[in-house]
Formats: C-alpha cells, structure tokens, sequence
C-alpha cells in the first residue's frame, strides 16, 4: 500500500479520483490536517469520540459502514448535526478487490442511499474497507459521485497497540495536508484522541474536514428536501473535475 499511498490524486485518469493529501498550495501558510474516523457508528464509542471533538472544537470526517449506519441511525444524524463530513465506507466493510465485480459496486451505492436515507445528503467521499482498490472499485465510486479518499498517517490503532503507541505513531506520520485515520470502536484510541488533538494544535495544525478541504462536488445531487427526484450519476469514463488547486480553507 505504501506505494499507492504517494499517489495524491487521479490515479486512473477519466474514471475517477483518488485523494491522499489535502490541496495545500491554497493554505501555504497554514498547517491543515484532516481527521478522518473510519468503521462507524459504534454505540458506546461515537458519542465519546463526539464530546471529545466538541469539547475540543475540532471538526472531523467520519468514514461510516452503511450496514451500521441503518443500525444506528441516530448516530449518524448526530456525527451530521455536529458539523461533521459524513462519508462511504461500503455497506458490509468487505474487501471490495475481491467481490464479483457486479456486486462491487452495490457496496458504495447501499451505503450511499442508507446515508442520504439518514441525512437528506449524498456523501462526496468513500474509503476502500482496507484501503483495498483497482481501477473498476475507484470507477464504481465515481459513478455514485464519489471521491476516494485515502490518507497519509494511519494510526494503526486496529492492532492492539496502546494509546500512547497511537498518539506516537499520528504524532510521527502527520505532517501538513495530511489526512489522519483512526478508527471509531477501539477504545485505545478514544484515550488517546484529546492528546493528539492537543499536540497537533501546539504544532500548529489546523483541523479541516473533507468537505472543506474539496468543497467542490463532482456531481450535483439534489438535497432531500428539495426534490425527491435523483440526479444522473456521471457516466462510467466521464472525465472528473481537476481538483480545485484555489481550494481555500475556512478559519477556525
Ligand atoms: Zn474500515
């Protein structure tokens, strides 16, 4: 995966894009970091990781499981409320490279409608389960209007490893436009969140989220409200945007 990790967008030119790095050329004198908090909701652990944001101040992005999502709908409607970006992590969390190729797909559509059934929004960004991708699964997100996201500092806070291990391994891994991955339901990283929050911010960093990083959609769904009518999706192979290099990052 190292290596995929480099790429910062368009891996596969005209059928979709991959984004591992925030645009920094907009804020070159501004550290920016996005938090990103994949396999949720959790009951017990979501609301923990929300106070613990808002207490902080801190807008994150949460990479939600749609299966769980349907579960646990509240969840989803707080993580919305509280500003936060909602985004598609698949519906059942399977290993997306190794599904028949006609079902693949169905994981980023299930999820995304379980979200817009929950929110009244599309989600504009999906993570592989994994991180695990080709070229039809980044294809298939792009026609549900999806950007993939991946990142640049995993915790690896789904191995066992202790709170300070976590904290030490975001500390060392994050550096500007970086996006940050933990996970929601492991405790260990519930414990080691407000000091990672509270280091980066000494280092200077500024939290974004997704949404306001790439404000720009690559498809104009319509919201719940006002129409119950779905948009085309872009075609398979239609070109996407570039991505906005003038992106600007709101202050905090
Ligand atoms: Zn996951």
């Amino acid at each position: 995966m190292a290596s995929l990790l480099c790429v910062f967008f368009s891996a596969f030119p005209g059928e979709g894009t991959i984004l591992s790095k925030l645009p920094t050329s907009a804020a070159a004198s501004r550290k920016v970091v996005a938090l990103t908090i994949d396999d949720g909701p959790h009951p017990g652990y979501t609301e923990r990781i929300l106070s613990l944001l808002a207490e902080h101040e801190v807008k994150a992005t949460f990479f939600l499981v749609g299966k769980m999502a349907a579960t646990y709908p509240y969840l989803v409607r707080k993580i919305a409320a509280q500003g936060h970006t909602v985004a598609n992590h698949s519906h059942y969390h399977n290993n997306l490279v190794q599904l028949p190729p006609e079902n693949m797909p169905f994981e980023w559509i299930m999820c995304n409608s379980t979200l817009y059934s929950i929110t009244g929004t599309y989600p504009k960004f999906c993570r592989p389960p994994g991180g695990n991708y080709n070229q039809q699964v980044v294809a298939a997100a792009a026609k549900e209007g999806l950007r993939m996201v991946l990142w640049t500092a995993n915790a690896g806070d789904c191995t066992g490893i202790s709170a300070k291990t976590i904290e030490q391994k975001v500390m060392s891994r994050t550096n500007s436009g970086g996006i940050i991955l933990i996970h929601d339901g492991v405790e260990a990283t519930i414990e080691a969140l407000p000091e990672i929050i509270t280091k980066l911010r000494k280092k200077g960093f500024e939290f974004v989220t997704l949404d306001q990083a790439f404000p720009t959609s690559i498809t104009d769904r319509p919201a719940k409200a006002s129409s119950k009518t779905t948009s085309p999706a872009p075609s398979k192979g239609q070109a996407l945007p570039e991505e906005d290099a003038s992106s600007s990052y709101p202050t905090q």
